[in-house]
């Protein structure tokens, strides 16, 4: 059997996350440890506060909440947790992850205003001024940084002097690029910022984690609609004795610490932004030069994840192009858009140039072998 053996096949991903990650840190998950050991409560601390490190944040202003689950379990933790009962969210939307967040927002009640742009467009910012105007009960604003539906990269500067002006509750999902661009949540005004293990700092998957201003998170206690999503008592958890309210993912903890200290031998979010940045660019003119055609102008782009429109040649069929890079050892990612037709390709994780020539080279010979010549059509 050639698929679904992860163990008889070297797959390279090329995806937004689970992504592929170091050997170092699949190793040092290999060690059981009690959950209320102080070993663990260590090691927790510890990622509480190299988390904050990388945000320029420092406690007691900042505080790291750490949510079990994928990233997704600490947006809706936030977004369930943070806004009171006569709180209104702003919710801007220019992709999947976006819509998410409304519809988080729709199942626990939460009065929503909703600002939303086609996928391959930046915000308003005029349009959001005029929308904190009109609606002066909004008390909260939520954005996609990295929407990583199509790649695309939401400026947060002028978005984070929009909610300090008036005055309200910056929540940033910068999932998909927290690690690999700096975020300073001090200076762009951030209330909230989630991000996951499994995503730009090349942990595996298991949890989330929250950097929180502590005056708001603070405000926050009793607002939560959900008992395991309570991001104040996951807060007070941790703070108080250094443990998790339930069982947390010891082992993802782990290799998470590992993960976090090849980070710094790389060279930090700098260095780490730059590999993701030239892995990127030699993607996207290699991909150019088989003839596909990136989904989103560059100005907008991110250097994590690309969409590429599907060619319209009458052989290609996604599903065949699919199946023929992962026989290759090559896993890409199928598209997410509502509107257009297109799959994507990420480069962050344990990708280099030369993962990313490999790649090229299998895309290629996979065109070749659907008889696609996209150049000479
Ligand atoms: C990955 C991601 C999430 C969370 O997805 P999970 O599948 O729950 O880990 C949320 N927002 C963005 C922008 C993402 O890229």
């Amino acid at each position: 059997m050639s698929l679904a053996d992860p163990f008889n096949s070297k797959q390279v991903l090329f995806t937004p996350g689970p992504l592929t990650t170091a050997s170092e840190v699949k190793k040092a998950t290999l060690f059981d440890l009690g959950s209320r050991d102080y070993t663990f409560i260590q090691l927790v601390q510890e990622i509480r506060n190299e988390l904050l490190e990388l945000a320029h944040a420092q406690s007691p202003e900042y505080e790291t909440i750490i949510v079990q689950g994928s990233g997704t379990f600490g947006v809706e933790s936030t977004i369930s947790s943070v806004i009171p009962a006569d709180g209104v969210l702003l919710n801007i939307i220019n992709g999947a992850y976006g819509r998410r967040i409304s519809q988080m927002a729709g199942i626990h009640g939460i009065e929503l205003v909703e600002i939303s742009y086609p996928e391959n467009s930046l915000y308003d910012l005029a349009e959001i001024e005029q929308a904190l105007l009109s609606h002066p009960q909004i008390t909260h604003i939520s954005v996609i940084h990295g929407e990583t539906t199509t790649g695309l990269l939401n400026p947060l500067e002028s978005l984070g002097a929009l909610a300090k002006q008036y005055n309200k509750v910056f929540i940033v999902d910068a999932m998909s690029t927290f690690g690999a661009y700096q975020v300073d949540v001090k200076t762009l005004n951030i209330g909230f910022l989630v991000s996951s293990s499994n995503k730009c700092i090349e942990g595996i998957p298991g949890f989330s984690f929250v950097i929180a201003k502590a005056d708001e998170l603070k405000k926050s206690k009793g607002n939560a609609r959900t008992l395991s999503l309570d991001l104040y008592e996951q807060w007070l958890g941790l703070h108080s004795n250094g443990q998790f309210r339930f069982t947390p993912p010891v082992q993802v903890l782990l290799g998470f610490r590992e993960a976090l200290r090849l980070l710094h031998e790389e060279g930090g979010i700098e260095a780490r932004g730059a590999r993701y940045s030239e892995n990127n660019l030699l993607l996207i003119e290699g991909m150019i030069r088989l003839g596909f055609e990136p989904y989103l102008p560059k100005s907008i782009r991110s250097y994590i994840i690309t969409s590429f429109l599907y060619p319209g040649h009458p052989n290609f069929s996604f599903e065949t192009f699919y199946q023929k890079l992962h026989e290759k050892g090559c896993v890409i990612y199928p598209g997410k858009l509502s509107q257009v037709d297109c799959f994507r390709i990420g480069n962050i994780g344990q990708i280099y140039s030369d993962d990313i020539h490999n790649l090229l080279i299998s895309i290629e010979k996979t065109l070749l072998e659907m008889d696609i010549d996209l150049i000479n059509q």
